[in-house]
């Protein structure tokens, strides 16, 4: 077969002689050879016997799309007897093949590292039906092998003869595949290869890697416009009418789905696309240019330019939104539904950008793990990542070049680390990380009923942080005992907006009966700094985490705060709320909350709505200045909560997003301890209960130093509440306090984890069967136990 193949450089006459040839030894009524196309995404009907010869050049299909395009993603030969019975087959009536009914393709794959590069698939297909036997499938590999290499040398030559542009391109694609140009291995691919991300969601993964490269690729997609320019127009208006229409649909399927928070995105979707500006735009754009494909290209990418020049990072991923609008419309225009390949379970999902849209059309449940070119952790997707316990990794850049389909990966949520095609040795070690995690996980959470109350009786309340509604589903998994901190921004970011007074109290009032008889904090918004809302604060300032932020925004913004306290206080009715002010810094501002609530109240009796004329109204601890005027503050305030993410930054000067500083940021340094301690004090003097809700009281480390400290309440992610649990039942507060004191001594972050660290390892907990292996991993690293 070589020697008949070798004989001609010519791509088409060589092809011809392959189909001839494979049909007759298989003894088929059909052999074709696809090809992927100059896209590098589609396969391309290339050559045939048995199909319509007017059909090749005119079939093009997806990788993964199809029986054909399945197999030349997954790059392994398969058959299938009942070919059009199976739920991956694709119909294209212009080949005639409804005439048939078995059919087996091989990928033609080049020998590269690793499991090499795919270039097309073989294919034969039968009128009958026949059940091809192994003997038959291995024949075609066999030939698809012995073919492939030739292939690619006549398509080389034919690059060659195309221009630069494509030959470049082909060049890059085989570069990144491991294969030199004249079809020689070059970096050898299975080589294990380590990207490094932002840790966006924790957790560890192991599968095989899935691109998501299905959404069209504005710049490169073909489209020839309607010749009538009214005709144009329409199909245009058509287009965002039927994407619209899609969305609202899609809307209710993942509120159904997942619930209303993630609904909420689509909302914002939908104002893009109702936003008369950018019709406006993408209307005068098909009138001037006769193309609305063009236009949807144009302004789209204006858009996204426009959002990638913003220096703040919220604003910079809210770019993707109008990419992900764009890209719907012009699949609307174009006639294809955006769809994506069939998951296979557990996989590694690799994209570009996390969308909001990919949680309504991927399979979610199939999903190990994601991982991002692009975005970073406040993107929609990597909000909704976290609230569904799917490790993500963010920001990872060169992933898309590095990684190949279907190559295995280990995805580490907690560092932010990604190994492609990892050595046995770590998938055996990661793999035992992750059995450690698990039956720990299960372990803790089938005792979650249980007290958190030390050896000796004393209580601490271990309640949730929470942002989104999913995150009750969590709560109740893990036997929270109550709210320790509604972080209300997150909705604010979801809905890009404040929403409205009843909305909020819908919200709230669904929280607290949900928790009730249990407490539930709701947080005033903490906007601003890292948690900016478009268009509200205008300028981006110099230093914003030291600026017109959180409570500083809300009393200078009267309206939307008052709304917002309307809304709590109708929903205390429901259940157990207390209020919670975030960033105080001076008694004036917490004066000032005091008056506007009192107001609020007023105007809610005139209205003749209930409300808890007892709200606890307590304050954050977060800026040092608060924690050195503990004691005036808590004759005012009826409860505390210690703020360690945001306190740790202001005492010790290090930007909690700053990756360069980031080894100087340890909420277990002495001077925090020691602000943490004059505000317990400060709490117990005034008979007022203090709580901590920063990621620290996640972090198994400083269990025992906090419960040493004597604080009341614990608050942290709600996966947590089980492992903190069992550290504080089997700590003794005489010997935690003691530890604290010893801490509070201490003139270093090393000396005060060694002291937490012995304290942990005296309770024996390391050495547990179940959860040992798992804590000595945390204590070990130190790391904090969460993102922030
Ligand atoms: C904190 O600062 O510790 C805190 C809990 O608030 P946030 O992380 O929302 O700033
Ligand atoms: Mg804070």
């Amino acid at each position: 077969m070589a020697g008949i193949v070798s004989r001609s450089h010519d791509l088409g006459e060589t092809l011809g002689n392959v189909v001839d040839l494979v049909a007759k030894r298989l003894d088929a009524d059909v052999c074709s050879v696809y090809l992927i196309g100059s896209d590098l995404r589609h396969l391309v009907l290339s050559a045939t016997v048995g199909l319509a010869r007017s059909a090749v050049g005119n079939v093009r299909l997806a990788l993964g799309e199809g029986l054909v395009g399945h197999v030349a993603e997954r790059g392994e030969p398969m058959a299938f007897t009942d070919a059009q019975t199976h739920p991956a087959y694709r119909y294209f009536p212009q080949t005639g093949e409804e005439r048939f009914t078995s059919l087996m393709a091989a990928p033609l794959r080049v020998r590269g590292a690793g499991r090499g590069f795919t270039i097309g698939a073989l294919v034969v297909q039968t009128r009958e039906r026949r059940e091809f036997s192994e003997a038959d499938v291995e024949l075609l590999d066999t030939c698809a092998q012995l073919i492939a290499p030739v292939v690619m040398n006549s398509q080389l030559l034919a690059v060659v003869a195309g221009g630069e542009e494509r030959r470049s391109r082909l060049l890059q694609e085989l570069a990144r595949s491991g294969v030199a140009s004249d079809g020689t291995p070059t970096v050898p691919r299975e080589r294990e290869r380590r990207v490094r991300g932002i840790p966006t969601s924790r957790g560890i993964a192991l599968g095989p890697i899935h691109f998501l490269g299905d959404t069209i690729d504005l710049a490169e997609a073909e489209y020839t416009p309607n010749p009538d320019p009214e005709g144009e127009l329409r199909d245009l208006a058509g287009a965002l009418e039927n994407a619209l229409r899609e969305l609202h649909d899609v809307r209710d399927d993942v509120g159904d789905r997942f619930g209303p928070d993630f609904a909420a995105v689509f909302n914002t979707h939908i104002q893009i696309l109702e936003d008369k500006g950018l019709v406006r735009r993408l209307e005068e754009e098909t009138r001037s240019g006769g193309n609305a494909f063009e236009a949807i290209r144009k302004v789209v990418g204006e858009y996204a330019k426009m959002f990638a020049a913003i220096e703040d990072p919220y604003f910079r991923e809210r770019g993707a939104d109008i990419q992900d609008v764009g890209q719907r419309v012009a699949a609307r225009l174009l006639g294809v539904r955006h769809h994506d390949r069939p998951l296979g379970d557990g996989a590694v999902v690799v994209a570009s950008n996390l969308l909001p849209a990919h949680f309504a059309t991927l399979d979610v449940e199939k999903v190990a793990a994601f991982v991002t070119e692009h975005g970073g952790p406040t993107s929609h997707g990597a909000i909704f990542a976290r609230a569904l316990e799917i490790p993500a990794v963010t920001g990872a850049a060169g992933i898309l070049e590095a990684a190949r389909a279907g190559e295995s990966a280990i995805v580490d949520g907690d560092t932010g680390t990604i190994f492609l095609s990892p050595e046995a040795k770590l998938v055996a070690e990661y793999e035992r990380a992750q059995h450690r995690a698990l039956v720990a996980v299960e372990h803790l959470d089938a005792l979650a009923m249980r007290p958190a109350e030390t050896r000796d009786g004393h209580r601490v309340a271990l309640t949730a942080n929470v942002g989104l509604l999913s995150d009750l589903r969590l709560c109740e998994r893990h036997g929270a005992e109550g709210i320790g901190l509604f972080r209300t921004e997150l909705l604010a970011l979801v809905h890009r907006g404040f929403p409205s007074e009843d909305e909020q109290e819908q919200l709230y009032q669904e929280v607290a009966r949900a928790l009730a008889p249990r407490p539930v904090t709701i947080r005033t918004l903490d906007l601003g700094g890292d948690k900016a809302i478009p268009g509200l604060q205008g300028e981006q300032e110099e230093n914003p985490q030291l600026g017109w932020r959180s409570i500083r925004l809300s009393l200078s913004h009267l309206e939307p705060f008052r709304a917002q306290l309307r809304a709590i206080l109708r929903a205390s009715v429901h259940g157990s709320v207390r209020l919670l002010v975030p960033m105080v810094s001076a008694i004036e501002e917490l004066r000032r909350v005091r008056e506007v609530l009192e107001e609020t109240k007023r105007e809610l009796a005139e209205r003749g709505e209930p409300f808890d004329p007892e709200l606890p109204l307590g304050i954050m601890i977060e800026v040092p200045a608060a924690a050195v005027i503990a004691d005036a503050l808590a004759r005012e305030c009826d409860f505390f909560s210690i703020g360690t993410n945001d306190l740790t930054q202001y005492t010790l000067a290090v930007d909690r997003g700053n990756e360069r500083v980031a080894h100087l940021y340890d909420p277990l340094h002495p001077a925090v301890l020691s602000l943490i301690d004059r505000t317990v004090r400060a709490a117990r003097r005034a008979g007022i209960p203090v709580s901590l809700c920063g990621e620290m009281a996640s972090n198994p480390l400083a269990v025992p130093i906090l419960v040493g400290l004597g604080l009341d309440e614990l608050s942290g992610v709600a996966s947590a509440v089980p492992v903190v649990k069992e550290i504080v039942r089997a700590l003794e507060l005489g010997s935690a306090a003691e530890d604290a004191r010893a801490a509070l001594e201490a003139a270093t972050v090393r000396e005060v984890r060694a002291i937490a660290a012995e304290r942990l390892r005296r309770t024996g907990l390391l050495e547990h069967p179940d959860i040992g292996e798992w804590l000595r991993r945390t204590v070990e690293d130190g790391r904090q136990n969460g993102v922030s």
